[in-house]
């Protein structure tokens, strides 16, 4: 993310810095025991390690997720989130991905808007889908790689729908299938688009779909088509720069 903050402040991005969540903000997505048991560095998986003082870094990163949706931002705050269910691992998955607390469904309970979340990492979010399913406020729109971790997201469940891909399928059968899944929603019934972007679908990153850069772009001009406020919440992504160029590139598409 270092290497991504740079390159966007070079390209002359505007930054500002959240305060953390309130424990309210927090508790309105996860259980009260499990927040305990992080804030008390008690909750480990082999992805997701009790780090020093990681549960203050989460609340920070679930702060940016809430200033983004005030303003209609992007919050490049990690660690990343769509893992992270109401009692930690989610969906019956064994690990939490990297994710301690949902930045995007912290952000999304607060707004307590009609809202749809497109999550267009490379892994499903089983977290933001818990999270979620039956909820007659929120739909959940996932483009992912399947079969992968974290193996959830294989077929659509009620207000979640879910379209997997096989591995690096490239950008035209991706955008095909995006379109699909956006052609399904009715944009009109939403106060809100909240996304979830990961860039781990970059050719050769942690869940390629072999995505390149001009994707991101026309991943951003179809949720600008949708017409309405929308907010970023940054997830997966781990080619350092390449995750700053894709940032730039949504941005760009969508502000284009
Ligand atoms: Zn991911």
């Amino acid at each position: 993310m270092k290497l991504a903050h740079e390159f966007l402040q070079e390209k002359g991005y505007e930054f500002l810095e959240p305060e953390p969540a309130s424990e309210d903000d927090l508790l309105r997505v996860h259980d009260g025991d499990y927040l305990w048991n992080l804030r008390k560095g008690l909750v480990e998986d082999g992805d997701t390690p009790a780090y020093d003082n990681i549960f203050e870094f989460a609340r920070l990163s679930a702060g940016g997720a809430l200033m983004a949706s005030r303003i209609g931002g992007f919050s490049i705050m990690r660690p990343p989130g769509h893992h992270a269910g109401v009692f930690g691992a989610a969906l019956g998955v064994a690990t939490r991905g990297f994710c301690y607390l949902n930045n995007i469904a912290i952000a999304v309970k607060a707004l307590g808007k009609q809202t749809l979340i497109l999550d267009v990492d490379g892994h499903h979010g089983n977290g933001t889908q818990e999270v979620f399913q039956g909820d007659p406020k929120v739909t959940y729109v996932s483009v992912h790689r399947h079969p992968h971790y974290p193996g959830t997201g294989f077929r659509s469940e009620a207000n979640c729908l879910n379209f997997p891909l096989p591995a690096d399928v490239g950008e035209m059968r991706y955008l095909e299938t995006l379109d699909k899944a956006l052609g399904m929603i009715v944009a009109e019934r939403f106060e809100v688009v909240a996304v979830s972007a990961g860039f781990d679908t970059y050719a050769g990153d942690l869940a390629s779909l072999g995505l390149s850069d001009s994707s991101y772009m026309e991943i951003g001009k179809r949720i600008a088509g949708l017409g309405k406020p929308t907010f970023f919440v940054l997830e997966g992504g781990y080619m350092g720069e390449k995750v700053g160029r894709g940032i730039d590139q949504l941005l760009q598409g969508y502000e284009g």
